[in-house]
């Protein structure tokens, strides 16, 4: 007999998680699997970081860090806020985590009672949608199509905002379409925020650094929102470093004290070493950011430009990450005699059986018609994966 409480059975697993685990498992059987579902950069963490871990392992790093993280670090995350970002957070109201995704639910725990509304924006980043459950909230999701570039407007979410909404999720450049909002299109959802009092607005800007022509605008840059933004960020996309666990928020400091708390009785501060390399990453010169833009600027052609040729996909063009996320619609209730495909995770696992290439339903991600491809992997192994892909689909009819 288990006995799970109602809430961890409330929680789904994590479909990008759950799909990288599977090309892993066929690719220790020995298939030739290529993996364009997880959402990783394949570069390794620059040397400068690495070294700086090193150094903190023989300083003897090794002691329990403060909760929030270690001064001279929110210091210098203070410090980019206000360079890059043109926000300013003092140190006290930056609370450091073990990842992007911790500082997520650090904030919608101490932010949501159960029934509260939380807006999302579909598509979205598979956990905003179960850690908001989690939490005990309700998810509302507003749609974004194909046809609007997979941006929501402004009077959209004005029509989805009702007396129980505490929060809006927004994520520019987007996982998982890699759209990307421009200044005037924010303005526009900032004065929906101001408009509503109590109303609050957490920007995940993890991706930031990866955008291929526009600019980057914070959300907590409309001073006229300031102390109803929470950015959350972190070094795992920006730097290379998904697995040094490393994420912060800046927000009001009622906020950043209520997470503070949370972690003191959760996690306490996360690990030492990792901190060190953060530190160093966020203090670089830029250089490699630069290098790895560039190749996922190269490489979000180059896939574009092969899926546009695969019949019956519809292929938007994103301007920052490296996602990309066509519509397959075209390929629902076709079979290939022995699958048939009804929705986007049986095409993904079509996929992943008949071409080896393994990407995620669209459904995980509020986008039922749509599948994403994480293109963050060498150019040789797109063309490959693309050319798989197509010859599998054409034997759907
Ligand atoms: N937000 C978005 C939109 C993401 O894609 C990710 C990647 N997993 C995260 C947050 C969290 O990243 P991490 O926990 O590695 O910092
Ligand atoms: N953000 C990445 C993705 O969407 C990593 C996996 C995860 O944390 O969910 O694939």
């Amino acid at each position: 007999m288990e006995y799970l409480s109602d809430r961890i059975n409330s929680l789904s697993v994590s479909q990008t998680l759950a799909m990288a685990q599977k090309s892993r498992e066929l690719k220790a059987k020995g298939l030739d699997i290529i993996s364009l579902s997880l959402g990783e950069p394949d570069f390794n963490t620059p040397d400068y970081i690495k070294e700086a871990a090193k150094k903190a392992i023989d300083d003897n790093y090794s002691k329990y860090p403060p909760v929030p993280g270690y001064d001279d670090l929110r210091k210098a995350i203070s410090k980019k806020f206000k360079e890059e970002n043109g926000i300013d957070y003092s140190p006290d109201q930056i609370i450091v985590s073990a990842g992007g995704k911790h500082s997520l639910i650090n904030v919608i725990l101490s932010m949501i009672n159960p029934g509260d509304e939380v807006i999302i924006l579909a598509p979205y980043w598979v956990s905003y949608y179960d850690q908001i459950m989690f939490a005990g909230g309700i998810p509302v999701i507003v749609e974004a199509t194909l046809e609007n570039d997979f941006k929501i407007s402004s009077e959209q979410l004005e029509a989805a905002v009702t007396k129980k909404t505490r929060l809006v999720i927004f994520n520019s450049p987007s996982n998982p379409t890699g759209m990307v909002y421009t200044r005037t299109e924010m303005e526009k959802i900032a004065r929906v925020i101001e408009k509503h009092e109590g109303l609050f607005i957490m920007s995940d800007e993890i991706y930031e650094h990866i955008i291929f022509n526009g600019e980057h605008v914070s959300m907590a840059s409309f001073d006229f929102i300031y102390d109803r933004v929470i950015t959350v960020n972190g070094v795992s996309k920006g730097y290379a470093m998904t697995g040094w666990r490393i994420g912060y928020i800046g927000a009001p400091l009622w906020i950043s004290k209520a997470c503070n708390k949370l972690q003191g009785q959760f996690t306490s501060g996360v690990c030492s070493i990792a901190q060190r390399a953060a530190l160093a990453a966020i203090q670089g010169n830029g250089d490699s950011q630069k290098i790895m833009k560039e190749a996922f600027h190269r490489r979000r052609d180059l896939i574009c430009g092969l899926l546009k040729e695969v019949k019956g996909l519809k292929v938007p063009v994103p301007e920052g990450a490296f996602y990309v996320m066509p519509d397959i619609s075209y390929y629902l209730g076709k079979s290939d005699g022995e699958t048939k495909i009804v929705n986007s995770d049986d095409l993904a696992l079509f996929l992943l059986d008949k071409a080896q290439v393994a990407i995620v339903g669209g459904d995980a991600f509020g986008a039922p018609n749509c599948i994403r491809i994480s293109y963050a992997n060498s150019d040789d192994l797109l063309v490959e994966a693309v050319k798989r892909i197509k010859a599998a689909l054409e034997r759907l009819h």
